[in-house]
């Protein structure tokens, strides 16, 4: 087991590092985990019910499985580390598409493309999965959010569209095993309730076996409903009852009866759940198939898969005409739009965990940790050697269209005489203006103070300099000739290397 605790009781730790330091996303996990029965989820805490040292004289399980610990992360990648492709924007994946409910009705129902409702509708009507987990808005009160075990079409419709509030998924999980005997269950939630699931299978909890499929979706962050509430009602004078509808684009949009009023994102950004901010998973890199908005375009939605059960069942989706599909590459701006919130994501929640450690002495957040293992790595044996460059004379729209039909998100590039003059990635190229794209050249804005590394060097010096850099990669040189790029490592290598050890 990979238990971190400094406790025989997992709670004690649980509510140290995570409830009291304000980490919990409220997703349910410890509640349905805990073999007395002794935690619930009430009001978006977690609550004791009563002392489950009395029953047990040891127990890990509850900080385990909680996403917001470090415990079982590499056990659980590897339920997608067999994807033939990755990536350190948004992790293991197989492909990445576009897509949309065939059904035009049910797009204009959740005004976009409806793909998670459409693809779970099919599943249950054709008996792939026996209910689904879904997130309603509570009727009454459009501000709170409810799980429920959806059991019939109706049921998954009812809970369309996004609610920017924590619903505690993972908690009407176990009550749809353990309360209603279902053996064949799909489940929705952003990416801490996807890994919760998954923290459960790596656990091998008796109620994991039941899980079928494991859809993500993209998030940026939860909202805390009390201080949004009542920034709202002193800002706006907008009572929460008065509140029908709250809708989240550029702006979060809140609907009363009377009015609309439109309040920019930066003005409640600070009201979003303190986890989220060292949060690093925007794609809900452990799911079996991830879907998020597809930005620019209003009614398709990109779809990221990642496993082959996932693949399997999204295909025979669209063969039998529940779901269009059309490539990502028809459309560069989309991978753009996907991968730049992705890395600044990652970038944010390395920032504001290593502020965390100073402050506090640990990361309650998903990063790499296990140093001993890369110690124990050459950069020769996990390095990508044939490193894809590019040309210091290429233009930034001749690049971003590159980066979108490779899927990569950072070249090194190389003058004339194939020395290398700097790197560049998808962050530097988004920065120059648009209408500037065509004639910037990549050489301009690559960045050329680079740490760098030799094929001698551990996967440990390399991750090091990668986290100083925050770039999410090192170069690996040539010692005879130090102009010359032999290899590339990223986070993703480095991860991969990690999981072929645990
Ligand atoms: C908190 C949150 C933040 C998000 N942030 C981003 C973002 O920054 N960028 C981006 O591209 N996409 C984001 N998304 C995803 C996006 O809003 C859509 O959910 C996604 O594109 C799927 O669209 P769809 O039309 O296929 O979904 P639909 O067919 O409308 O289905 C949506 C499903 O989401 C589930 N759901 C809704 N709210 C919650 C919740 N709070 N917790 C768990 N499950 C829920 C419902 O059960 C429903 O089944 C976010 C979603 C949430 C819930
Ligand atoms: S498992 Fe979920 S509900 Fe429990 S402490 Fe962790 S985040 Fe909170
Ligand atoms: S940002 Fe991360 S921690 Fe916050 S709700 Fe989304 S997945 Fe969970």
């Amino acid at each position: 087991m990979d238990s971190k605790s400094n406790s025989l009781i997992a709670y004690n730790v649980l509510k140290e590092k995570i409830i009291n330091s304000g980490f919990c996303t409220a997703c349910g996990a410890c509640e349905a985990a805990c073999p007395v029965a002794a935690l619930q989820i009430e009001d978006d805490k977690v609550k004791r019910l009563h002392d489950c040292s009395a029953d047990l004289d040891l127990c890990p399980i509850c900080y385990e499985v909680c996403p917001h610990s470090e415990a079982l992360l590499l056990r659980s990648l590897r339920a997608v580390s067999d994807a033939p492709i990755r990536n350190e924007a948004i992790g293991y994946y197989r492909q990445m598409l576009l897509a949309q409910a065939a059904d035009p009705k049910l797009r204009e129902q959740c005004r976009g493309a409806g793909v998670v409702t459409a693809l779970l509708t099919y599943g249950v009507e054709n008996k792939i999965f026996d209910s689904a987990i879904v997130s309603q808005a509570e009727s009454g009160d459009p501000t709170k959010t409810k799980p429920i075990v959806a059991v019939v079409p109706d049921d998954i419709l009812s809970a369309i569209g996004s609610k920017f509030f924590p619903s505690a998924v993972a908690k009407a999980y176990g009550a749809a095993v353990m309360g209603y005997g279902k053996t064949k269950i799909a489940f929705v939630g952003v990416p801490c309730h996807v890994l919760a699931l998954r923290k459960l299978e790596a656990w091998k909890h008796k109620i994991s076996g039941n899980l079928k499929m494991l859809i993500g979706l993209f998030c940026f962050g939860t909202f805390s409903l009390k201080p949004l509430l009542e920034h709202i009602a002193k800002t706006y004078n907008i009572k929460p009852s008065d509140i029908k509808q709250m809708r989240l684009s550029k702006e979060l949009v809140v609907q009363t009866e009377k009015e609309s009023i439109n309040i920019p994102f930066e003005e409640v950004q600070g009201k979003i759940l303190p986890s989220c901010r060292t949060c690093a998973d925007f794609t809900s890199e452990f799911a079996d198939i991830s879907v998020g908005s597809a930005f620019p375009l209003t009614d398709w939605s990109a779809v990221i898969i990642r496993t082959k059960t996932g693949e399997d069942f999204f295909f025979d989706a669209v063969k039998n005409g529940a779901i269009n599909v059309r490539a990502v590459e028809q459309e560069p701006k989309v991978f753009e739009r996907v991968i730049g919130p992705a890395i600044k994501k990652r970038i944010e929640a390395l920032r504001a965990a290593s502020k965390l450690e100073e402050t506090r002495g640990f990361i309650p957040a998903r990063l790499l940790r296990e140093t001993d293992l890369l110690s124990r790595v050459k950069v020769e044996d996990i390095m990508t050697i044939n490193v894809r460059t590019v040309p210091s004379g290429m233009t930034v729209s001749q690049l971003l269209e590159l980066m979108s039909t490779e899927h990569h998100i950072g070249y090194p590039v190389i003058n004339e005489y194939f020395e290398l003059v700097g790197i560049v990635t998808i962050e530097e190229a988004s920065r120059v203006d648009k209408k500037k794209r065509s004639e910037t050249l990549v050489g301009a804005i690559a960045r050329s103070n680079l740490d760098v590394v030799y094929p001698g060097e551990t996967a440990l010096d390399a991750f090091k300099k990668m986290s100083a850099q925050e770039t999410g990669r090192v170069l690996v040189l040539d010692p005879e000739n130090p102009q010359r790029v032999i290899g590339i490592i990223t986070k993703a290598d480095l991860l991969h290397a990690l999981v072929k050890q645990a």
